[in-house]
């Protein structure tokens, strides 16, 4: 039987169901709940297959006893009857050809069962002589064998079909007056139920083992699906400052660059360098240094926050952002923004020549893309304009324009 795992179970859990729950054949609440519903369908699902093997069984146990059975009138009165237990095995593989009724497999396999045990159980004591209880029991046996071991039913509801069909089967023959021959059936029932109870204690044991595997085998997928997804963000992201990397950047800057030029939307691009870095590390020490990149980083990725603009670490105390379709007054907006935003932070400075905090320069860049362009001269020329802010005195911005080579 084919039961899938489920996610919901985690190793410990999968480990202590092993431990404690298999062999009392019943998972603690919420887990048999979830295991029962996947177990249902399974097991509806293969009654369609194994049903006509039953019926096969079932019609070759028939014609044999039919034709054993040498009285006439016995003859017919056995089948009118015993064909009832061919009916019920026809109805309950009916249903389980209706998915939507896999839920009542239970209750339609248990019905059924009990229906076939009670029948076979009232023909013995109906049409039992002297020349055929021996194969009217054998073919009680066999529908007892059939339903613990065949049906696919769960152990606990199997018992309760198996001798419930008994049980009514006794209330009926008393009912009726009918003679038990209780030193028979001490031989043929019960020892047929028990040994139907064994088979089919040890598949439903199988069935929860299997179960349980799959539900680890989930568990593994989950887990490396989970550490391959962590992985990737990492590969993606910028240890110090928690903003995407270079690979990253490149891999966003390529997919806005081809929308662009599809599209024909402008696309801006700033690039920000801190002025002075390394005089502020020389003089307060590379952990503060890191802890300034840090903070600036977090302007950054608040100033970037709609889901296709970017803020990347380019390289040591350097950023890129990208706003795809922005043009360039929405650009210089931007730009300003974060100028002012670095400067609310007033990290002090002390050997900045030009302020008592922390300030940047920008180059910025706007272009719609066309065909021919290369999207290494659209950064190269940011480089440019930022190399002429730091020329024009730091903490300023410069933008390309239309005599710049792309715009
Ligand atoms: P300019 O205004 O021309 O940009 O001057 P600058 O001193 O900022 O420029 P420069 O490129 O010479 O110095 C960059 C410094 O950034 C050098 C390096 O010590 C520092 N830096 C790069 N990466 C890190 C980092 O991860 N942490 C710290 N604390 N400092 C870094
Ligand atoms: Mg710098
Ligand atoms: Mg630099």
């Amino acid at each position: 039987m084919k039961l899938h795992g489920t996610k919901n179970l985690n190793r410990d859990q999968i480990d202590a169901l092993i431990a404690s729950r298999l062999n009392i054949l019943h998972f603690s609440k919420p887990i048999e709940k979830m295991y029962r519903k996947q177990y249902r369908s399974a097991a509806a699902y293969e009654f369609r297959y194994r049903a006509p093997m039953v019926l096969f069984l079932y019609t070759f146990l028939t014609v044999g006893v039919y034709n054993n059975i040498s009285d006439l009138y016995i003859r017919s009165e056995w089948l009118s009857l015993y064909k009832w237990v061919g009916i019920i095995v026809s109805i309950a593989w009916f249903c389980s050809f209706k998915k939507s009724w896999s839920k009542y497999f239970d209750l339609y396999t248990s019905l059924g069962a009990i229906g076939a045990v009670s029948i076979t159980f009232v023909i013995i004591n109906l049409l039992a002589t002297a020349y055929n209880t021996a194969l009217l029991h054998a073919a009680m046996m066999y529908a007892v064998v059939i339903i613990y071991s065949f049906i696919g039913m769960r152990f606990y509801t199997a018992i309760i079909a198996g001798w419930l069909g008994g049980i009514i089967g006794i209330i009926f023959s008393n009912y009726y007056n009918l003679y038990i021959d209780w030193t028979y059936l001490n031989h043929t029932y019960i020892f047929s139920s028990f040994l139907g109870m064994s088979l089919c204690y040890v598949i439903d044991r199988q069935h929860r083992e299997n179960y349980l595997q799959n539900c680890i085998i989930e568990a593994t997928q989950q887990e490396i699906t989970e550490q391959s997804k962590l992985l990737e963000e990492l590969s993606l992201l910028d240890p110090l400052t928690g903003l995407a990397n270079r690979r990253y950047l490149n891999r966003i800057l390529e997919a806005e660059w081809t929308l662009a030029l599809k599209q024909q939307t402008p696309m801006s691009m700033i690039m920000l360098d801190i002025d002075y870095f390394k005089n502020y590390n020389d003089t307060l020490g590379h952990i503060s240094g890191d802890h300034c990149l840090q903070a600036i980083a977090l302007v950054l990725k608040a100033i970037t926050n709609s889901g296709s603009e970017i803020a990347a670490r380019y390289g040591g105390e350097e950023f890129i952002l990208v706003f795809p379709q922005t043009n360039s007054a929405k650009a210089k907006e931007i730009a300003n923004s974060i100028m002012d935003q670095i400067h609310k932070l007033e990290i002090q400075h002390p050997d900045s020549p030009i302020h008592p905090y922390i300030t940047v320069s920008l180059g910025i860049v706007t272009a719609v893309p066309q065909k021919d362009d290369l999207l290494s001269d659209y950064i190269e020329l940011a480089d440019k304009k930022l190399y002429e802010a730091k020329k024009s005195g730091r903490n300023c911005y410069q933008i390309a324009h239309n005599s710049d080579t792309i715009i």
